[in-house]
């Protein structure tokens, strides 16, 4: 089923070296998300794996999560949980550190947001370490949710991220793949 009619994802995606600093390869989806055929083809092709799953809720991660998300939930007519960095989610929350090359990272997620035995969609933009999307995880699993799948635009393989969620009993599911970092 080709549901991009031939529209190239990875061709759209926009990379930037060295930045955010020296030695990555920032691979940009603003130029993506800006043209409608590519917008589409992206959020057609998330959903369409789940079209017949059982979902409770959307939770996206902070903060292309949030666009991509969003449409997501909006297709599969589902509620949206928004996980977010620190200090941005104004009622009771719980959180999760993560590791970062240089130092820890925290996300968290509104403590009432999901309960118990509900289904959840986890969606990013791009898959790289997977230390974001695992945190994104332990906080669902810690809410008593369940996540039936994590789904990303991008996946870095040679970073060992789908892998990784993968092995904790994650399913993934990704549009289109760079190697290197
Ligand atoms: P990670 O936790 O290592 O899987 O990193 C995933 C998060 O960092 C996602 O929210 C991405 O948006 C961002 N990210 C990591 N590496 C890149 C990259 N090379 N280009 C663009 N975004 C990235």
């Amino acid at each position: 089923m080709d549901l991009r009619h031939g529209f190239d994802i990875a061709r759209h995606v926009r990379t930037i070296p060295d930045y955010p600093k020296p030695g990555i390869l920032f691979r940009d989806i603003t130029t993506l998300f800006a043209d409608p055929l590519g917008f589409r083809a992206c959020i057609d092709e998330l959903v369409w794996p789940f079209l017949r799953s059982e979902i409770d809720y959307v939770a996206g991660i902070e903060a292309r999560g949030f666009i991509l998300g969003g449409a997501v939930a909006h297709e599969v007519g589902r509620g949206f949980i928004p996980i977010r960095k620190k200090g941005k989610l104004p009622a009771r929350v719980i959180g999760q550190d993560y590791e970062l090359e240089y130092g820890v990272d925290t996300v968290e997620i509104h403590a009432d947001a999901i309960g118990p035995g509900d289904r959840v969609l986890l969606v990013d933009d791009l898959i790289a370490t997977g230390g974001t999307a695992n945190a994104a995880i332990e906080l669902i699993r810690k809410s008593g949710g369940e996540v039936i799948a994590a789904a990303f635009v991008i996946d870095l393989p040679d970073l060992g991220g789908s892998e990784r969620l993968r092995a904790a009993d994650v399913a993934v599911h990704t549009l289109v793949a760079f190697e290197g970092e």
